[in-house]
C-alpha cells in the first residue's frame, strides 16, 4: 500500500502474541523453551513488543552441534539443490514482505518506506543472487570447499538486511550456520527462523542465537566453530579478531565508516543535496557507509551549506509508521545519549551545530537532523563515527586536498564524488582509500558487487565473486582432481 495512511501495526503484534510474545532460539530446526529473557522494545514509543531469549554458552553449543550434525549432508548435497532452498526463502520473504517490513520497524525504528522499499527487498534480491551462485559454484570455484559451521554475528542497523548478506552466501557455498542477531532487534531473525522451517530447510543448517555480547562471545570462542564473520563496531570487531588470532578460524569483518562526501563547485548542487540526504539521513544517520563528511569546495560552501539548510528544514522526524516520514526513531535509548554527548563535546571544541526546528514526537528515540560546520579536520566530530543524524561540513579548495581530506580517517568504507566532471570524477575515485566511490550517486548496493572496507573499516567482502569467496577455502584434494599430477 503506497497510500499515505500509517501502516498498520496490527499483523506484526498479532504474529508477536500469536507466538506468545515470548521466543526461545532456533536450533536445530525448531524453537526452544525461551530459558532468561530481555525485552524487545519498540524505540519510538518505549513499549515492550516481546521477551527475547538471552542465550548461554551451552544454548550455543547446542547450536554449534546441530549445525556440525547437519554439515555432512548440506555440503554434499549438489548447488541445484541447495539452491531450491534459497529461492523457497526468497520467495517466502517476499510473500512476507510486509509483515517483515512493519516488524522490522516496530523492532528498530526505521521509516517504514525505507523497510518496505529498501531493507526486505534488498533481502530477497540476495537471497535470489545467492541461489544463482549455488548452482554454479562447482565451476565458479571447481577447486574450493566450504569451511564447514560459521559463527555469524550482525548489527542492530539493518537487522534482517545484514542477516541476509551473513546467510545467503554461506549457505550457497554448502555452509551451515549459527547466527546471532543483536539484542536490541531479534524479531525479523526469528520469523526469518519460522520461514526456513517452513520451507522444510534441513534442521541445523540455520541456527539463530539470540542474546547480547557474552552470547557473541561464546560463539567467537567455541572450538568446533570453523569461520567467524561479524559485522559491527571497529570496537568489537578489535576483540574478535584477538580472541581468533592462532585459533585457525576464518575471519572476515564488516566495521565502521566515516565516509566523505565531496561536492565540486561544478556539481549539480540540487542533485548533490538530495544525495547527501539519501547519505546522511537515511536510517537515521545509523548507517555503517553514511556520508557523515560533508566535503565542499570553497567556492560554493555558502551557497550549497544554505541549501542543504533549507532541505534540513523539510524533513519529517515522527513515528516511522507514517508513510511520509524522513527520520524515524533511533535504535535505543543509550545511541541517543551517545550521539548528544558527541554533539556537546563537539559544540565544546568550538563546532556551530545547526538543527531545524520542527515538530517532535514527545517521547521515543528522535533526533533531529543535524549539521555541524566551522570545524578542522582535527575535531572530535570530524573523525569520530557518530552513527546518528549529523553531518559534518569542512571545505576544500583543490581536488588534491579533496584527496586529502577524504583519506584523513582510520576508516575506508565508503565515498561519494560529486561533479559533472567526468575526468575528474575517475582520476578522483581511485585515489580515495575506500572500498565503494559512488560518483554522482550515493547508497548504491547490489547483491552482486562486494562490498567491505579498508583500514578500521575492516577486511573481506559481503555480495558478487567476493563475498562468495569468503565462504570458500581451498582444498588440495580438489585442485589436484582438478589438475592432474603426472
Ligand atoms: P556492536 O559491535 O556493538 O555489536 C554488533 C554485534 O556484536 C551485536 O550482535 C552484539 O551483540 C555483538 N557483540 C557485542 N560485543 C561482542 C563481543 N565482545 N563478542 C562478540 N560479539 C559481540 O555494533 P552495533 O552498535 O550493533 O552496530 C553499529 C556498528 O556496526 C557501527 O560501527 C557500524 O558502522 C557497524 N556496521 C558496519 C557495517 C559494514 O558492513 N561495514 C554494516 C552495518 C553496521
Amino acid at each position: 500500500d503506497y497510500g499515505l495512511a500509517p501502516e498498520a501495526p496490527g499483523p506484526a503484534l498479532d504474529w508477536l502474541k500469536a507466538n506468545g510474545g515470548k521466543f526461545g532460539h532456533f536450533i536445530d530446526g525448531g524453537f526452544t523453551k525461551p530459558g532468561k529473557t530481555f525485552a524487545s522494545i519498540n524505540p519510538a514509543n518505549g513499549e515492550k513488543l516481546a521477551e527475547i531469549s538471552d542465550g548461554t554458552k551451552a544454548d550455543v553449543d547446542k547450536a554449534v552441534k546441530a549445525a556440525r550434525a547437519a554439515f555432512k549432508d548440506w555440503s554434499q548435497l549438489s548447488g541445484f539443490e541447495r539452491a531450491k532452498y534459497l529461492y523457497a526463502i526468497a520467495r517466502q520473504i517476499q510473500r512476507e514482505s510486509r509483515l517483515f517490513a512493519v516488524l522490522e520497524t516496530l523492532d528498530n525504528g526505521k521509516p517504514i518506506r525505507e523497510s518496505r522499499d529498501a531493507d526486505i527487498p534488498l533481502v530477497a534480491r540476495h537471497f535470489y543472487h545467492h541461489a544463482g551462485w549455488a548452482q554454479h559454484i562447482d565451476k565458479a570455484f571447481p577447486d574450493h570447499v566450504p569451511y564447514g559451521v560459521c559463527g555469524q554475528i550482525i548489527p542492530w542497523n539493518f537487522p534482517l538486511l545484514m542477516l541476509a548478506w551473513k546467510i545467503a552466501p554461506a549457505l550457497a557455498a554448502g555452509n551451515t550456520v549459527v547466527l546471532k542477531p543483536a539484542e536490541f532487534t531479534s524479531l525479523t531473525a526469528l520469523l526469518f527462523a519460522q520461514i526456513c522451517a517452513r520451507i522444510g530447510l534441513p534442521k541445523g543448517v540455520v541456527n539463530i542465537v539470540t542474546g547480547a555480547g557474552e552470547t557473541g562471545e561464546a560463539i567467537v570462542n567455541h572450538p568446533d566453530i570453523d569461520k567467524i564473520a561479524f559485522t559491527g563496531s571497529t570496537e568489537v570487531g578489535k576483540i574478535i579478531r584477538r580472541a581468533t588470532a592462532g585459533s585457525g578460524k576464518g575471519l572476515s569483518l564488516e566495521l565502521g565508516g566515516k565516509s566523505p562526501f565531496v561536492v565540486f563547485d561544478d556539481a549539480d548542487l540540487d542533485s548533490a543535496v538530495e544525495g547527501l540526504v539519501d547519505a546522511i539521513w537515511f536510517n537515521q544517520g545509523q548507517v555503517c557507509c553514511a556520508g557523515s563528511r560533508l566535503l565542499i569546495q570553497e567556492s560554493v560552501e555558502e551557497k550549497f551549506i544554505a541549501k542543504v539548510k533549507a532541505r534540513m528544514a523539510t524533513l519529517r522526524v515522527g513515528d516511522p509508521l507514517d508513510k511520509s516520514i524522513d527520520i524515524g526513531a533511533m535504535v535505543d535509548p543509550v545511541q541517543v545519549a551517545r550521539v548528544q554527548d558527541l554533539l556537546k563535546q563537539g559544540a565544546k571544541e568550538g563546532g556551530t551545530v545547526y538543527a531545524p526546528d520542527g515538530t517532535m514526537p514527545e517521547k521515543g528515540c528522535f533526533l533531529r537532523p543535524t549539521l555541524v560546520t566551522g570545524i578542522s579536520p582535527a575535531h572530535i566530530l570530524a573523525s569520530e563515527e557518530i552513527f546518528g543524524p549529523v553531518l559534518v561540513a569542512m571545505s576544500f579548495r583543490t581536488p588534491e586536498e579533496a584527496v586529502a581530506l577524504a583519506n584523513n580517517t582510520r576508516y575506508g568504507l565508503a565515498a561519494s564524488v560529486w561533479t559533472e566532471n567526468i575526468n575528474l570524477a575517475l582520476d578522483l575515485a581511485p585515489k580515495i582509500k575506500a572500498g565503494v566511490v559512488w560518483i554522482n550517486s550515493t547508497n548504491q548496493f547490489d547483491a552482486a558487487v562486494g562490498f567491505g572496507g579498508y583500514r578500521e573499516s575492516g577486511f573481506g567482502r559481503e555480495g558478487g565473486r567476493e563475498g562468495m569467496a569468503a565462504y570458500l577455502k581451498p582444498s588440495w584434494e580438489k585442485a589436484l582432481k582438478a589438475t592432474p599430477v603426472l
